[in-house]
């Protein structure tokens, strides 16, 4: 089944989640005003899902089922279905100009997917089964799922087991025969409050005296014991005032983060996708991360496509857009967009099968996206900051517009090419403000692992001793082939 948007809103709305915003519970986080943007948002992903023209790239046949299912509940059968993913987030990326969500938690069911396969396979217990019982639950009801893997981790200079607070990493704290019960928190959640699921996993490898770290697991976002907490963000309390100086109308600014307490919280066994196996947890990081780092071409991709359009409507409207360096900065912007998007397709076109028939992007480009991201967002919006002006710090708010006794003021000085309304200005200021600010810009850098995380990567998958073979052979001519003049060929 594929969800309308209005099921969508409707479903949650049945939900009894535990919200806070400002340090107040929310009573209704459909109808709350710092949600609600972010709930527009994956609403997009349901509507796209319904239109003709986007039922490629948005949906596809369950492997499981073989009926027709959002691609935000499938598992990816081949590199084909890699390289939908990366144009449906770009697709998404430019219809809504913000983050969307929902490709944690698709991230998340594929690599706890995959990781349930490799523990059946080493320790003969039946996860698999039991996870894609879940799967086709997930699919049928085409759930929106949130993944939740960064712990807060406390000490950053000591293990999960070493620190002063047991609870600094998400555990089991109580096994029963029905189930586990588990503590601690996740950090930088997104779409959490607004999911009907969180996916629970270990956010790091662990040694085996840390089993009860080791844990996977399905939760109900209205589950007793759990509790969401908005994470405060640089432009939030413009969602309340509503008028111009929101930036994005409709839908939020990046993921709407929270951070998910699971204060003993039961789990029912069929719900558990792992619970003690150590051995296990640093290749289900390593899968999640690296499907999640190649995202990043497709969705930056698409929000820049819409910074891009705001910046160059700006040249316009101040009546720039001719000017050469005017217009070649808007290349290099297009440039940097254009290549992170191609090495999210690369990733994904080079993905290869695991063992459990489902397919991994090609990791080393997957991390350069990511890493380039951390890079190219900042650029990009930098080089937006130099088209649009100083305006965009400066520029007046909307009391100052509907005071009559300056409005006129400040449209009238605020008037740039007449022929553009200057409200049009102050709108596509404050998208750019909101898209290039500090919220958004962290984001870029620590969603799906800070920049250290994927250049470790990167040191380990560059095989920098074939590298030096590589040299050798090219520079001493060992691969001479007898017979052919090699008038450089080293003697001895
Ligand atoms: Fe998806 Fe991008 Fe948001 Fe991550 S940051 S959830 S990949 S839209
Ligand atoms: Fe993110």
């Amino acid at each position: 089944m594929l969800k309308s948007p209005e099921q969508y809103v409707e479903s949650l709305r049945a939900l009894k989640i535990r919200a806070y915003v400002g340090g107040e519970q929310v009573d209704s986080i459909v109808d709350h005003p710092a949600i609600a943007p972010h709930i527009n948002t994956v609403a997009k992903t349901y509507e796209l899902a319904h239109m003709p023209e986007h039922q490629d790239v948005m949906t596809t046949i369950s492997h499981l089922t073989g009926e027709r299912v959002h691609r935000y509940t499938h598992i990816f059968r081949s590199a084909d279905d890699l390289v939908k993913k990366i144009q449906m987030l770009r697709l998404l990326g430019q219809t809504t100009g913000t983050c969307f969500q929902r490709c944690v938690g698709l991230d998340a069911l594929n690599a706890l997917y995959a990781i349930t396969y490799d523990i059946d396979q080493g320790e003969g217990t039946d996860y698999h089964e039991r996870f894609k019982r879940y799967l086709r639950k997930v699919q049928a009801q085409d759930l929106m799922l949130a993944g939740a893997m960064t712990d807060p981790k406390g000490h950053r200079a000591k293990r999960p087991s070493e620190q002063e607070d047991p609870d600094q990493f998400v555990r089991v704290v109580k096994r029963l025969s029905e189930g586990v019960v588990i503590r601690g928190a996740k950090l930088h959640n997104t779409g959490g409050i607004n999911s009907h699921e969180v996916l629970v996993m270990p956010g790091t490898g662990l040694r085996p005296e840390e089993a009860d770290y080791a844990i996977a697991c399905a939760v109900p976002a209205d589950a007793e014991g759990v509790l969401f907490i908005f994470g405060r963000q640089s432009n939030d309390s413009r969602k309340l005032e509503g008028g111009c100086d929101i930036g994005n109308p409709r839908f939020g600014v990046v993921g709407g983060e929270a951070m998910v307490v699971f204060d003993d919280v039961f789990v029912p066994n069929d719900r558990v996708f792992m619970a003690g196996e150590t051995q296990y947890c640093g290749t289900l990081v390593n899968y999640f991360a690296t499907w999640h780092r190649a995202n990043y071409g497709g969705c930056k991709g698409g929000n820049a496509d819409v910074l891009i359009g705001a910046t160059a409507k700006m040249t316009k409207i101040l009546g720039t857009e001719r000017n050469a360096v005017v217009r070649d900065k808007l290349v290099e912007m297009i440039h940097m967009n254009e290549t992170t998007y191609a090495s999210a397709i690369g990733a994904s076109a080079m993905g290869t099968p695991l063992p459990c028939g489902s397919y991994m992007v090609e990791p080393m480009m997957a991390n350069t996206v990511k890493q380039n991201i951390t890079r190219n967002v900042y650029q990009i919006g930098r080089l937006s900051h130099d088209l649009a002006g100083g305006f965009l710090a400066t520029m007046p708010d909307q009391r100052a517009i509907e005071n009559p006794e300056i409005s006129e003021y400040v449209k009238k000085y605020h008037t740039a090419n007449p022929e553009y309304d200057v409200m049009e200005r102050i709108r596509m200021g404050r998208y750019i403000e909101n898209m290039t600010s500090v919220t958004t810009m962290v984001e870029a850098m620590h969603g799906a692992g800070s920049p250290q995380a994927q250049r470790i990567a990167m040191l380990g998958q560059a095989a920098i001793d074939e590298k030096i073979e590589m040299a050798e052979r090219v520079v001493n001519g060992d691969d001479d082939v007898e017979g052919l003049p090699l008038p450089g060929k080293r003697e001895g």
